[in-house]
This record gives structure tokens, sequence and C-alpha cells, in this order.
């Protein structure tokens, strides 16, 4: 579909914008540290987030802290590591408690993950606190291939969930929060189930599939959105091929918000 049609099926109120960050508002980078959400999709959110009615969630597998650096938007909640984690937009942040339980095995997972990422060039261990991510952006396919391998295996050992993405394995403490979860509990407490209310969520990964089941099944309301190539299998309604066409979609709402208000 295309931007402006996407736009068209956003018109109800409350509106909420439920958003992935890396692969959905920026592109993906070389090395995941280099990633930057552009000035002008940041300004465009933080004035939609200032719009009566309307809200903006960031929903990423990144940390809170590190969504707020690569993602600054003013007026916006996080919920960062998948949704283990969140911050309100008057700052007040609050974690999934099941996670807890999972913190020594966590522990554990960093030491020996990074001892049987050694061997393997290129392949390195992100420690987001309550989630874990092996990046194998930066190997060699078959070196990418035996380091996610010898991850996911103490990983398992570990009693932790595994989930595949683009080029990294996300490992996660057993029946926490996740995106599906995450958005469900956004669209509760904004007001998304109305039968008013609007609701788009975008992303581009495997874990973003995890919201766009929960809101097909829970919001049928709601316009999901996968953001890569249009033939790739996703539970999502439509697609959109890049990043910038996402960022179209949103400068298409904020005319038309500022059309609507002056
Ligand atoms: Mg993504």
């Amino acid at each position: 579909m295309s931007p402006e049609g996407i736009a068209a099926q956003l018109s109800g109120s409350p509106l909420l914008l439920l958003l992935d960050i890396d692969g959905t508002l920026c592109e993906l980078m070389p090395h995941a540290s280099a990633a930057r959400v552009p000035p002008a999709t940041c300004a465009a959110l933080e004035s939609l987030a200032r719009r009566p009615g309307v809200y903006v969630a960031l929903v990423t597998g990144r940390s809170v802290a590190d969504a707020e650096r690569i993602a600054p938007v003013a007026g916006a909640h996080v919920h960062g590591n998948h949704g283990i984690e969140w911050r309100a937009p008057d700052g007040t942040r609050g974690a999934d408690p099941a996670w807890a339980q999972a913190r020594p095995a966590l522990r554990e997972a960093v030491a020996r993950i990074a001892a049987v990422l050694a061997p393997h060039p290129g392949a390195w261990l992100e420690d987001k606190e309550y989630s874990l991510t092996v990046h194998v952006r930066g190997c060699e396919r078959p070196v990418a291939s035996a380091a996610l391998a010898a991850a996911e295996s103490v990983a398992t050992e570990l009693g932790l969930r595994t989930a595949a993405g683009k080029e990294v394995l996300n490992i996660v403490p057993p029946g926490v929060a996740d995106k599906g979860s995450a958005v469900l509990r956004l669209v509760e407490e904004l007001g998304g189930d109305a039968p008013t209310a609007a609701v788009l969520f975008a992303g581009d990964d495997v874990t973003d599939e995890d919201a766009f089941r929960a809101l097909r099944e829970h919001v049928p309301h709601a316009v999901t959105v996968h953001v890569g190539p249009g033939d790739a299998p996703t539970a999502a309604t439509t697609t959109l091929p890049t990043p910038d066409a996402l960022a179209a979609v949103l400068a298409t709402l904020v005319r038309r918000l500022e059309t609507e208000g002056s």
C-alpha cells in the first residue's frame, strides 16, 4: 500500500503510533551502535506526540537507554528489551517482574557466551541487562552460523529463550513480556481498543511478528505494517519497502493534523 493509503486508514481518535526502531524508523547499519533515527523522523514523531489524542510509542529490542540515545523523541513512550522494560513520557520507569527470576541465568550466560564467541571474528554479545543479543553482522557467513549455534546452545542449557532475528540472536528470560504483550498493554493503557481509535504498528523483524499476530487477534482494527520486501512472509496486514516510506506516512499524518488543527 502507498504511504498516503496507510495514513488514510489512520483517521480515528485516539491515534496510537507504535513503532519498532531498527530497520523500521532507520536503516540497519553494519554495527548496531552506528544506527540513528533521522532527525526529521524524530521531529515528526515529536510533533505528533504533542497533539492531543495522539500517542507515540517506540517498541524495540534495544534497551530503553539505548533507544533514547538513537531515537530521542520527547513525549514518546519507550518499551525496550522487547517489552520487558519501559519508560513513560513523564519519566516513570518499570519492568516485568518475571524477569528477576532469570537474572542469575542471564549473568552466567554473559560470561559463557562471551567465551564461546571469542574464536568467531566479528561476533559480539550485547548485554542489555534484561536480555542479551548476539550480533553476527560483521562475520563471514559460516562463522556467523557457528557463532549463533554456540550461543544458542549455552542459552538453551541455562533455560533461557532464544529468538532469531536479522543477523542477531535474541536471548530473553522465559515467561516475560514480548512485543505482542507490550503492544496489547499499550493499546489498553492508551485507549486504542475504543471503537473510534486508530492503531498503527510497524516493524521489520522476527520479534515484530509477535506484535502483528497479537494485534490481528485482539485489535482487528489495527493497521500492521511490515517494513521490507513485499514478498516476505509476515502476519502484518500490509507492507512498506523502506524506513523512508514509513517516514512518508508520518509526514502525511503531521500535515493532516496541522490542517485539521488550524
Ligand atoms: Mg527492527
